[in-house]
């Protein structure tokens, strides 16, 4: 056992049982539940079970930890504001914290004009408003989004993302005028230029499937999430930008899961230089409380008609509060350098465990947004999404909390809180490329620990 695992029990540990047998006779199916161990508390990167079994934590509540759990400036300025009063809805009585952390994000979005912004209480709301500004801003109906996609689950979001299961099987009929062109994957792509591929599809979507001047905007996520952690190449975003200002399309940067540090920038999009119309962000803004954002140049902001954007809890002034801490965790622990070199230890270990397992196919990522693919035949690409389930279960059942993605399910993405220390990173690295090297064979490790099964 490691230094900064706690194991006293096999899991589920007995308390922990006691309320998973209750979760499974209340809560819908609908809900999978991964870890075979109830919370009680969370710190940095380190959960804690009912039990006492702690666990270093890779998957950050899908990528909304990046100040990590229970940061103290964040947990002191949500109670603050919960004392003085947690909801008026801003539109009738507005707040102060709204104002300040729009001021902030539309400073720290990229371009130099004039912006505004609005406040969601989700990724898939945020989405949802930006294609509402599309097209309305437009005049245009079509939206297209790309391969890998995932932008959320309502339903315009939900069509816009690409995956059947488990998002979108029997839910049709989906919003029309959503169109569909290939992501730029160095991995996968059929020629050795991704980008260049990518653009020449795109270029065909406007000759075969919908003319320039219906298209209101073309959404991209800088780096696909939920589709597998795929970096395009350095040009993509660059050409995608000047491809859409030739037929006067928006671009909308989804930056749900790549923004508020994640890659060592504040937004992904910075990387490439790249200034969209629209940017959505969400996960990590305020740390896990529900809170999204449309950023947006001013002119498009404010041609939206009163009351056209908005919901009764949006910008809720406690997730405000906690947003402004987090940008000043952010700035103050450096913590967009601590995801870059996050992001260059993990790849390092990443590659060496490539070169002694062949099960790793790819490995890749920006600032500390990395993955792992696994695949049976490294020529083929064919994809292991059997083996990936696998090294999540073994690693899970030695402490270690990950997470897969792809269309294919076989890769593994690390979305480890930004604060998390050498040593449990190491640690828990340790613990994944033994579960990789005893999956694919290469050694034997010891024996399914009591893990019940967790439903990957
Ligand atoms: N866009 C992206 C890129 C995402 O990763 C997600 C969530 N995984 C969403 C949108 C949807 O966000 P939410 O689940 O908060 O609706």
């Amino acid at each position: 056992m490691r230094e900064t695992i706690r194991r006293p029990y096999a899991l589920p540990g007995p308390r922990s049982a006691a309320v998973l047998a209750e979760l499974r006779q209340y809560v819908s199916a609908a809900v999978p539940v991964y870890l075979p161990a109830v919370i009680a508390r969370a710190a940095g990167a380190v959960l804690t079970d009912l039990d006492g079994n702690t666990f270093i934590d890779l998957v950050g509540g899908v990528g909304c930890l990046n100040v990590g759990h229970a940061h103290p400036r964040v947990v002191s300025a949500i109670s603050e504001q919960a004392a003085r009063f947690t909801h008026t809805d801003f539109a009738v009585a507005p707040y102060g914290g709204y104002v300040s952390l729009a001021q902030r994000l539309c400073a720290l979005a990229p371009g130099t004009g004039p912006k505004k912004a609005i406040f969601l209480n989700s990724g898939s709301e945020a989405v949802e408003s930006a294609v509402k500004i599309a097209r309305a801003t437009t005049g245009r109906p079509a939206i297209i989004a790309f391969e890998g996609a995932f932008h959320g689950r309502t339903y315009m979001s939900m069509t816009l993302t690409s995956k059947i299961d488990p998002y979108k099987r029997n839910f049709g009929p989906f919003v029309p005028e959503v169109y569909r062109a290939p992501y730029a994957d160095p991995y996968r792509s059929p020629e050795p230029d991704a980008t260049r591929w990518a653009m020449r599809a795109l270029e065909n979507l406007l000759v075969t499937h919908v003319q320039p001047d219906r298209v209101a905007a073309v959404i991209v996520e800088p780096i696909l999430g939920e589709g597998g952690f795929v970096v395009p190449p350095p040009d993509f975003l660059g050409q995608l930008r000047a491809f859409t200002r030739r037929f006067g399309m928006l671009l909308i940067a989804d930056e749900v899961q790549t923004g508020i540090g994640r890659t060592g920038r504040m937004f992904a999009v910075e990387h490439a230089g790249v200034e969209p119309d629209l940017l959505v962000t969400a996960k990590s803004l305020a740390a896990g409380l529900p809170l999204s954002a449309v950023i947006g140049s001013a002119g498009l902001m404010d041609a939206m008609p009163e009351s056209s954007l908005g919901g009764t809890y949006v910008g809720n002034p406690v997730a405000c509060a906690a947003a402004l801490a987090v940008l000043d965790v952010i700035e103050d622990e450096g913590l967009l350098a601590r995801a870059s070199l996050l992001g260059e230890q993990m790849m390092a270990r990443f590659r060496r465990l490539a070169d002694r397992a062949a099960l790793v196919g790819d490995v890749r990522g920006l600032g500390a947004m990395v993955a792992i693919e696994l695949v049976r035949d490294r020529r083929t690409k064919t994809p292991a999404p059997d083996a990936t389930a696998e090294v999540i279960h073994r690693a899970m059942a030695r402490g270690v909390l990950l997470l897969k993605a792809g269309v294919y399910n076989n890769v593994i993405r690390i979305l480890a809180p930004l604060v998390i220390t050498d040593e449990q990173l190491a640690d828990a690295l340790d613990v994944l490329d033994e579960a990789v090297l005893e999956v694919s064979g290469e050694t034997t490790g010891p024996e399914d620990q009591g893990i019940m099964g967790s439903g990957q």
